[in-house]
């Protein structure tokens, strides 16, 4: 790793990546390909088929998420993963709305290709519509019981493993996000060099909506969404 890679960081750059699976369009870091392998091996020895349904995601591809959530083409959630109005907000409340589940782009954990979003495609009947909701991994939701396998699983051979739940608890940033898991030993050195300083100098110059705001409260932003 050097110092060149702030592309990385922000998700501007494919050259870290590869396909997950063949043909797909589902691209994680080269590195993570072969303990998510492992860790997939161990799901199955307990009937768990533990499956990616989101990996890299680009920085221009977050922005479009960004931009429509601001503009209220994309539903923003609420605490309880309910659609909620920005209409009424103010530009920093809109953000800190917004930043509830979706990254700003420049920031995403998504960008590093170490992080993803997984289900249980054994749990799923037939013609079923993965939401990626608290409902589906929490209570009688029909991924909970390979998350509740996962979080004994990871408890007891993390270091092994490798993988953990950067979202995993609400520290009242970024809503609990029990879909998402992240491979630690690359990951948190891109956490580490992922400044205020980087991803303004990414942010520059883009049509980011609310970019003014963003960039005034930017290291409140990192401080409580970014550094989890
Ligand atoms: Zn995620």
């Amino acid at each position: 790793m050097t110092a060149t890679d702030h592309d990385i960081l922000t998700g501007t750059t494919e050259r870290h990546l590869v396909p997950l699976d063949g043909a797909s369009s589902l691209l994680v870091h080269a590195q993570v390909v072969e303990p998510l392998a492992e860790l997939q091996t161990l799901a199955a020895s307990q009937g768990f088929d533990l499956r990616v349904c989101s990996g890299f995601r680009s920085f221009d591809r977050q922005m479009i998420i960004w931009n429509e959530k601001v503009k209220g083409i994309r539903s923003t959630l609420d605490h309880d993963g309910r659609s909620l109005s920005l209409d009424s907000l103010n530009a920093w409340q809109k953000i800190q709305a917004i930043m509830r589940w979706s990254a700003l782009p420049g920031a995403s954990r998504h960008h590093w290709g170490t992080d993803m979003d997984i289900y249980d495609a054994a749990a799923m009947p037939e013609g079923y519509q993965i939401q990626l909701t608290p409902d589906e991994v929490q209570g009688a939701g029909i991924f909970s019981p390979m998350h509740n396998w996962l979080d004994s699983a990871l408890m007891a051979d993390n270091s092994a493993l490798g993988f953990y739940r950067p979202y995993g608890k609400d520290r009242g940033g970024v809503a609990p996000e029990r879909w998402h898991i992240s491979y630690a030993p690359l990951a948190d050195i891109y956490a580490q060099r992922l400044s205020s300083e980087v991803i303004a100098q990414q942010l520059r110059g883009t049509d980011l909506l609310l970019l003014d705001e963003v960039v005034t409260r930017l290291n409140e932003i990192v401080e409580r969404f970014v550094r989890v």
